[in-house]
């Protein structure tokens, strides 16, 4: 690798993250480009047949197939890396293939996984229908309560799986404390940290062993591909996930790669505006609403814990009416300026009604018990001036009364 480069990892792994969100990773072709090049091949050629065989053996370094190694894919792997503070990382192709392969490479049948409750919901669908229907004996707890994670555990207990914050509930959960409980029973903790990004929060700095990503939401953050990572030790890396990802392939393309990697440069910049225009909106929806939660706001109830873990209150909030699914779509079809869109960690701020939406396949008394209620609705608040997002929520609240 070139010296242009400046890819050694004992000299990255100590750029402050907004360098190494621009920088790291880089691996410059022949031709010096300044920018990242997207390398779409599915494979590679050899000088001699010998070179093949030597790197099919894992001999030589080498790249053999695009399942297996990308050059673009592996820049976005190495910055990924520096932002998290981990060894290792695989990019998956969406968020959901970066969690069942985090967690399907983990579990066996016989085996058992305490999650959080509140969470995506195609992840407590996995949870709830996927890991069972291959012998995966699952629990599910509030994540809040320690002692019910505790009491969760069981001999065959394998992994712990949970989001914080929390979709859409933005429940906190203390990571450093149920990492420790996964600890002791010799179990793994897996984190969704997609809600917060590295830049708000590093969960391996709280004792967490492997991180999941989508990257569509803040990573991407201009609603444009859909991709994931996964994120832990170098050995569980190779022992654990390329041992299920090498044969089963959810494998991220790199024109998609490409697209993430180019993201990052601005990760830093967007998710810190965006989480104060967040805590604008959330400031002005507080004098409005009977409900509204965001962790940066005191009136959460776990706000000094999430300010333990986080560096700041997010880029998203949930608010609260009292007139149930007729108020809550009757908000949204007043809206303006803020799209009605299920997608989180966009440039644009997007509003949804997780029940009837994101949380639509998640069975009544799943939602009832996340507090996901039909007044319920998620604000993803982007990149505009936070001024006119208010006067948008201002008119919308007007329309429907409130
Ligand atoms: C969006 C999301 C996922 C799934 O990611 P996709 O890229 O849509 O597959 C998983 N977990 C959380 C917390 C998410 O917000």
């Amino acid at each position: 690798m070139k010296r242009s480069t400046g890819q050694d990892r004992s000299i990255t792994r100590h750029w402050r993250p907004a360098t190494q969100a621009v920088r790291g990773g880089t691996a410059r072709s022949d031709f010096g480009e300044t920018s990242e090049a997207i390398f779409l091949t599915s494979g590679y050629c050899y000088d001699e047949a010998e070179e093949a065989a030597a790197r099919f053996r894992g001999e030589r370094p080498g790249m053999t197939y695009s399942r297996l190694q990308n050059p673009t894919v592996q820049m976005l792997e190495e910055r990924l890396c520096l932002l998290e503070g981990a060894e290792a990382c695989r990019a998956q192709a969406t968020g959901m293939a970066a969690m069942t392969a985090a967690l399907m490479s983990t579990l066996s049948a016989g085996d058992h996984l305490v999650a959080g409750r509140a969470a995506f919901g195609s992840c407590r669908v996995l949870v709830d229908s996927i890991l069972p229907r291959f012998g995966v004996e699952t629990t599910v707890v509030d994540g809040g309560d320690l002692d019910a994670w505790a009491k969760a555990r069981k001999p065959n207990t394998k992994a712990f799986f949970f989001e914080t914050p929390a979709n859409p509930t933005l429940d906190i959960i203390d990571m450093q404390a149920v990492c420790d409980l996964a600890h002791d029973a010799g179990a793994l903790a897996i984190v969704d940290n997609a809600f917060a990004s590295p830049v708000l929060q590093r969960p391996l700095e709280f004792g967490a062993d492997v991180v999941a990503y989508s990257a569509t939401k803040l990573m991407d953050g201009q609603g444009r591909v859909l991709a994931g990572a996964v994120l832990g030790s170098e050995q569980w890396m190779n022992d654990t996930l390329l041992a299920f990802t090498r044969h089963t392939g959810p494998n991220l393309s790199p024109f998609n790669a490409w697209v993430v990697l180019k993201s990052l440069e601005t990760l830093d910049l967007r998710v810190r505006r965006q989480n104060d225009n967040a805590t604008e909106v959330a400031r002005f929806l507080e004098t409005r609403l009977p409900r509204l939660l965001y962790p940066g706001l005191e009136s959460h109830p776990q706000h000094a814990l999430a300010m333990k873990q986080m560096t700041g209150g997010g880029t998203i909030l949930a608010l609260f009416v009292d007139g149930g699914r007729p108020q809550a779509h009757a908000l949204l079809d007043a809206l303006q300026l803020i799209d009605i869109s299920n997608n989180v960690g966009d440039s644009r701020s997007l509003m949804t009604h997780p029940a009837s939406t994101t949380h639509a396949s998640v069975t009544a008394e799943a939602r009832e018990e996340m507090g996901i209620t039909e007044g319920m609705l998620r604000l993803s608040v982007g990149l505009e001036d936070p001024a006119d997002l208010i006067d948008d929520l201002d008119q919308a609240l007007r329309a429907v009364g409130l």
